[in-house]
């Protein structure tokens, strides 16, 4: 790859126009990363079509239409009961009927009244809502133009998945400059046709002019996704090749001291039949002479930990050092309670780094690990920081792998001569496809959980009958049951996934007193304030609504009941990853699945799977075979390898191909492109 092209991929995204820190940071969240790259491989899930309307009375609920409107009049939001509320333009169409345009948190009101001056005429966009008791109201319009600029605002616009704290109109934004850039700079310096053919494919795919430029099948997505497989299967084919080599070999330890029939011996219970087949391969790996690098998939609740725990220890019977690795302080912190007690019973030095570690007692922790002190640390990025070094790091662990990228894994892996790998999952991938996906890997499976736990009995239920439900919850609030409330993101703006968490909390602290709220929005030290007082047994907070922030980390054994609304608009996987939040006590635990108006028979069809079954195999199988990943807020959920353009589904004759390819050996200088656009790092370092 040319140095030019190499330098547009790699252009942090806030020195793009219009982008700073703050919505740098925030891409990042979204996109996995902050390059110019990662917005480009950032597939906008659909095209959304703005009708232009005559009248109001057009449209239906949810449309997002284009209309041109009179200001009638204004009124400002004020704050009422230590509560801002909206700033609200009242308007009319042609035909004088009634629209309400909606401005939450709007400091300034001087801004909308310019922008929407009353007495004149000015064509507005957005999504329309009749919901509430107001009439017709769009909130936060995305376009507000003259009649004369009418033509500025487009008839029809590609959808980004988005999160958080980023509009489609950023997106829009940033991905326009980024492509003005492309032409205008870089494109003339690129003589390698499959590049160009591969940017002017990208090019489409973020400019579609229909959903069908968007399909699995259709003219752009299977030549990306056929790129994307040759890179991840190039990489697993040099991985396999280079632990048959022995390129990268295992330091070999002498057994200092005997530590893991201790470790069986302080054991509060049985390990399952899979927990210790699983253990056995792991010691199997460490007699071998090339580094282990192992999967372990097991549903949550499967008892990971406790194998991650037995590695550890066996890695301490040399002397080595082990980290492990969890992409949240919050489950960072968890490990280390559980950990850390079993630690000292055995006489190993546990410690635990996180970002929080500032001053002298970090580097007093950092000391211990330098020194080899410290045989166990827990942690987060902050464990592969540049400052800390280990004395001798023989085995990485890392912790809902999915959640860390290549480059990461490489970054920690960096700290120590060829560590063995343990990577954990909890979102198992289907059997059929583990091979393809995880070629390079070693996989164990623990598919069996611990005796006695009580299995969570799933519902669904439309979301009109939300009444009823908090009718039938309160009973069990009162006995001190915790529920877990949770809403999604809408993909529109950070506007209308805070109303939708907040309108809720509203609602629901005229039930409960004890109600919390917790979105991405929030700062974070309030999030986790939050968080650790509907954790705690003794708080009357009972009722938590968040956003899906929650999905990972958090551990409340007395919270037993899981509301989650909208819940057709989640994968499979993520549902069956947030119900796991509840039905880890001794009672029994209950999912409810709401499922709003305009569900499809497919949406209904997948929440059945959900209420059906426990077993994370059987729901991953069935997220792959079935269709309807166009509902879904983001394929970021699905939480396999975070394939960008292939899917599962549409694309299996794809792998074949690029498998064939990387046989043959065609193309490997077009490989090491691709490896290099889509961060497939290899052990060889090729
Ligand atoms: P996950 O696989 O989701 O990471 P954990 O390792 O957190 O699961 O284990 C879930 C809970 O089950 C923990 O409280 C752990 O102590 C407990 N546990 C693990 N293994 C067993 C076992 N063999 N018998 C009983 N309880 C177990
Ligand atoms: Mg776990």
């Amino acid at each position: 790859m040319n140095k030019e092209l190499a330098d547009f991929f790699n252009t942090d995204l806030q020195f793009i126009h219009g982008v700073g820190p703050v919505l740098a940071a925030k891409f990042n969240d979204v996109l996995g990363g902050r390059r110019v790259l990662d917005f480009l491989l950032h597939v906008p899930s659909y095209v959304r079509p703005r009708d232009i309307l005559d009248s109001i009375m057009m449209a239906q609920n949810g449309d997002t239409v284009t209309i041109s409107v009179m200001v009638k009049s204004h009124k400002s939001g004020g704050v009422f009961k230590g509560r801002r509320r909206p700033t609200q333009i009242m308007c009319v169409d042609k035909f004088a009927a009634p629209l309400t345009i909606q401005f939450f948190n709007v400091k300034f009101l001087d801004y909308w009244t310019e922008k929407l001056p009353v007495g004149q005429w000015r064509i507005v966009s957005g999504k329309i809502d009749f919901n509430g008791n107001k009439g017709a109201v769009i909130n936060h319009p995305e376009f507000i133009e003259l009649p004369e600029n009418a033509s500025k605002i487009p008839t029809h616009q590609a959808i980004y998945p988005s999160g958080e704290g980023l509009t489609q109109k950023t997106f829009s934004n940033v991905r326009d400059q980024i492509f003005n850039i492309l032409h205008e700079r870089v494109i003339s310096h690129i003589t390698d046709d499959r590049m160009l053919e591969f940017l002017d494919t990208l090019e489409h795919v973020h400019f579609p002019e229909t959903n069908e430029d968007l399909a699995p099948n259709g003219k752009y997505i299977p030549k990306l996704a056929y790129c994307e497989l040759l890179a991840h299967q190039s990489a697993i084919a040099i991985n396999k090749r280079a632990r048959i080599e022995q390129k990268n070999k295992r330091v070999v330890r002498a057994k200092k001291h005997d530590l893991i029939d201790k470790f069986y011996d302080i054991l509060p219970f049985a390990l399952t039949n899979a927990q210790q087949r699983t253990i056995d391969e792991i010691f199997a790996d460490f007699n071998k002479p090339a580094p282990m690098m192992r999967l372990v998939q097991g549903d949550v609740g499967s008892g990971k930990t406790m194998v991650a725990m037995a590695a550890a220890v066996k890695m301490a019977e040399t002397g080595a050092q082990t980290v492990l690795l969890a992409p949240t302080d919050t489950l960072a912190q968890q490990h280390f309670a559980k950990l850390q007690p079993m630690c000292d019973k055995l006489g190993l030095v546990c410690e635990i780094l996180t970002g929080r570690d500032k001053g002298v007692p970090r580097r007093e922790k950092l000391i211990s690990l330098k020194s080899g002190r410290t045989k166990i640390a827990v942690g987060t990025h902050a464990l592969f920081s540049e400052d800390v070094e280990y004395k001798d790091l023989g085995l990485v662990i890392i912790d809902e792998q999915h959640r860390f990228g290549v480059v990461q894994r490489t970054a920690m892996c960096a700290k120590g001569n060829n560590p063995d790998m343990l990577a954990l999952s909890a979102t198992p991938i289907p059997r059929t496809l583990s091979m393809t996906v995880y070629g390079d890997m070693d996989i164990s499976i623990i598919d069996e959980k611990p005796a006695g736990r009580i299995p969570i009995k799933t519902t669904k239920l439309p979301i009109a009958r939300t009444d009823a439900l908090i009718a039938r919850i309160s009973a069990q609030v009162q006995n001190g049951a915790k529920v877990f409330w949770v809403c999604p993101l809408v993909e529109e703006s950070e506007i209308s996934d805070m109303t939708a968490a907040q309108s809720r909390y509203e609602e629901l602290k005229k039930h409960f007193a004890g109600t919390g709220l917790c979105h991405g929005q929030m700062d974070k030290k309030m999030r986790d304030k939050v968080m650790d007082e509907f954790a705690d047994v003794n708080s009357n907070m009972r009722v938590l609504v968040s956003t899906t922030v929650i999905e990972v980390g958090i551990d409340v054994p007395s919270a037993t009941i899981m509301v989650i609304e909208n819940a057709e608009r989640f994968g499979l996987a993520a549902l069956h990853q947030l119900r796991g939040r509840v039905g880890r006590g001794n009672s029994q635990s209950y999912c409810i699945l709401l499922y709003g108006n305009n569900v499809s028979p497919d949406g209904l069809k997948r929440l059945d799977v959900l209420c059906e079954t426990d077993d994370g195999f059987v729901i991953a199988e069935q997220d792959a075979m079935m269709r309807g990943a166009g509902e879904l807020l983001g394929t970021r959920q699905s939480g396999w390898i975070q394939y960008h353009f292939v899917d599962y589904r549409e694309h299996r004759d794809l792998f074949k191909l690029a498998q064939n390819a990387v046989l043959n050996n065609n193309d490997e200088m077009w490989s090491a492109n691709l490896r290099q656009i889509f961060d497939c790092s290899t052990v060889a370092g090729a």
